[in-house]
């Protein structure tokens, strides 16, 4: 890696294998997917200049409906690893740590509210119904739904 830091233009690939908190709710990344990571180190005043892609199987839960989908995301890379204690992402020695640079960009391109498509209907609010589907009955005041008398049951 010390090389790195006196020639530029080397490429090389490499996959992430450590176990990363992603700390997101709705989408997450596949486990058993790998995270591949493929990034050119350059060396560049004051640290390293890390660019290149990493790709990802991602599952993202709707947070509509609660429909799964899986999606391969790639997301670009561009960060500098610093040879300042106080950077963002500072060189510890001579060597450049891609997982935190790489774990916030990944998590920067994940969706906070995924959503299944534009138009999802989302879930009944009363019985749970996908209301994509149309497996919601409606719900009319005097029901004839078994439910119906349930319902008067708990209410005074
Ligand atoms: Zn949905
Ligand atoms: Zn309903």
């Amino acid at each position: 890696m010390s090389d790195l830091l006196h020639r530029t233009g080397e490429r090389r690939v490499e996959e992430l294998s450590a176990p990363v908190d992603w700390g997101v709710e709705l989408s997450r990344l596949v486990p058993n997917q790998p995270l591949l990571v493929e990034v050119s180190l350059e060396g560049a005043s004051g640290g390293v200049y890390a660019s290149g892609k990493a790709v990802a199987v991602a599952e993202h839960a709707c947070h509509r409906c609660n429909a799964t989908w899986q999606e391969t995301i790639e997301v670009p890379l561009g960060e500098m690893i610093e040879s300042s204690r106080d950077a963002d992402y500072p060189l510890d020695g001579e060597v450049a740590d891609l997982e935190n640079p790489v774990r916030d960009a990944v998590v920067l391109a994940l969706p906070l509210l995924p959503t299944c498509r534009p138009d999802c209907l989302g879930l009944c609010g009363r019985c749970g119904a996908d209301l994509n589907t149309g497996a919601c009955p409606g719900h009319d005041e005097d029901s004839s739904s078994p439910f119906a008398g349930l319902r008067e049951l708990l209410e005074p």
